[in-house]
């Protein structure tokens, strides 16, 4: 609380009481919490990747770079260090732009399969690698009012990963049904599962369950964050099951 106080005079100035006015300031304080957490947490894991080129760089200049094949190691962690750090900016730079309060949805008509079409060539590749199917479910067609890029995005980060949570040869299942209101998407996969505990905090910026496998398959735990908020613009709803080495299940439910 917050505390501001004044004196009441009688009529001959004599202090008669006091007013107290106290302020919850509850959620300004949270808020104030959040804003220097994700403030750390954004330093940290731009600190993380930019330590690593600068040693591995450093190591490289101080060498007379007579062993190619220890040069060419470093090398490739150096760029892949970077694209990280490419990717960690883009996502910030995404979530800033959707929290910007002007933010508007371009509304158009999208169609169900057209989506379906558009999303599957792009992770085709990363699917294949670890010989993971990628199986439309069914094949209704549905047109519904949506943003294409942000509807794009969501499906492309659900979709890529269940591709990274799946170990190799599983099956990532892709489902479209038009129910009474909404228009319900799902992306079920055959991986490694998100204990119950955690299931409230995934949409969490930066919050991962396993730190090192995210980090190891290029994640920057700011993927479903920008979900929730693209489905959150567009009035819509997101839900998870999921079971412990048996796979998730993301629900996705759009007002038609
Ligand atoms: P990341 O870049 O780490 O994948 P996300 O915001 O996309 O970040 O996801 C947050 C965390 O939720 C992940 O680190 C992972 O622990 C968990 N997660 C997300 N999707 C899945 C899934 N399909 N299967 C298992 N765990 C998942």
């Amino acid at each position: 609380f917050e505390i501001v106080s004044a004196p009441i005079f009688d009529e001959r100035n004599i202090i008669k009481g006091v007013v107290l006015v106290l302020y919850d300031i509850s959620d300004l304080k949270q808020l104030e919490v959040m804003r220097k957490d994700f403030v750390a947490n954004v330093s940290h894991e731009l600190k993380t990747p930019i330590t690593s080129i600068r040693g591995f760089s450093e190591t490289l200049l101080d060498d007379d770079l007579k062993d190619k094949e220890i040069a060419r190691q470093f090398l490739g962690i150096i760029n892949e260090e970077s694209r990280r750090l490419q990717s960690l900016i883009q996502d910030l730079l995404t979530l800033s732009k959707l929290e910007n309060e002007d933010s508007k949805l371009e509304l158009t008509l999208v169609n169900t399969r057209k989506l379906i079409d558009d999303v599957i060539p792009v992770l085709k590749q990363q699917a294949d690698q670890k010989g993971i199917q990628l199986i439309i479910d069914n094949d209704s067609e549905i047109d519904f009012l949506a943003d294409l890029n942000g509807i794009k995005q969501v499906m492309i980060n659900l979709v890529a990963n269940a591709i990274n949570y799946t170990p190799k040869d599983g099956r990532v299942t892709l489902n479209v049904k038009e129910e009474q209101d909404f228009i319900h998407l799902c992306v079920k996969d055959t991986g490694i599962g998100i204990p119950k505990e955690e299931l409230p905090r995934i949409f969490e910026r930066f919050y991962r369950v396993d730190k090192a496998r995210s980090r190891n398959t290029g994640g920057t735990g700011l993927g479903l964050a920008i979900v929730k908020h693209i489905v959150e613009l567009h009035k819509g709803m997101i839900e998870v099951e999921s079971e412990l080495n048996t796979g998730t299940t993301f629900h996705l439910y759009f007002p038609k």
